[in-house]
């Protein structure tokens, strides 16, 4: 399954804004964006003003990015998202949201959604008691998440269980922390997502022309 595997602060720089990509160093002094924010690469000679398709770009870019999806399958939720009733920019975030990786890194099993992705493709996490290790796999009302045997057996399992307490998980969500499980409550709305790094409504008029 591809993926990017550049350096990834190199694009919290590219896009302008902090994405959270490296979990816990992402809040701490150690942020290359907090240390760099400006652009990686030479200094242009003179600042170009940016196109209203540019800023689109720029806003559905940010969104890929810190989904960690690429382009294809970027288009491929958007015209999941014009297909199905309802808001279309609603529809996108909902389906960025109840990805399987995204949902593992919601829950505080991972500090990052790269991490997340990694757990679920080294088979350590179960949904609804079976294995499933495809992180694109999206989950609905009422799927519960859990480790597999081979994830309770793990080191990794045991740091998790001491720091998840202090995790907070959106309210769609319900953590069990003292089983570890985390049930999908709900439906993810706009207000829920992480619209403040991107604009729903922006990258469905991106695509949409
Ligand atoms: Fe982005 Fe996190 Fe790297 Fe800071 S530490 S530049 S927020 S990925």
């Amino acid at each position: 399954m591809a993926r990017y595997t550049g350096p990834v602060c190199r694009l919290c720089r590219r896009h302008g804004e902090k994405l959270f990509l490296k979990g816990d160093r992402c809040f701490t002094p150690k942020c290359s964006f907090d240390r760099r924010p400006n652009p990686p690469g030479p200094r242009p000679a003179r600042r170009r003003k940016v196109s209203d398709r540019g800023l689109q770009l720029r806003e559905k870019q940010r969104a890929r990015v810190a989904y960690g999806v690429l382009e294809k399958q970027f288009v491929r939720y958007y015209k999941e998202a014009i297909r199905r009733p309802g808001v279309s920019g609603e529809n996108l975030v909902r389906l960025l949201e109840t990805r399987l990786d995204n949902i593992v890194y919601r829950l505080g099993f991972a500090d990052s959604r790269s991490q997340a992705r990694q757990l679920v493709r080294h088979g350590i996490i179960a949904v609804n008691g079976r294995k499933l290790d495809v992180p694109s796999a999206h989950l609905k009302e009422g799927d519960v998440v859990s480790f597999t045997a081979r994830g309770l057996r793990s080191e990794y399992y045991k740091i998790v269980q001491d720091g998840i307490k202090s995790k907070n998980s959106p309210s769609w969500l319900t953590l069990d922390a003292a089983g570890m499980t985390g049930r999908v409550a709900g439906v993810p709305t706009v207000a829920q997502g992480e619209t403040h790094l991107f604009n729903e409504n922006v990258i469905i008029e991106y695509y949409s022309r």
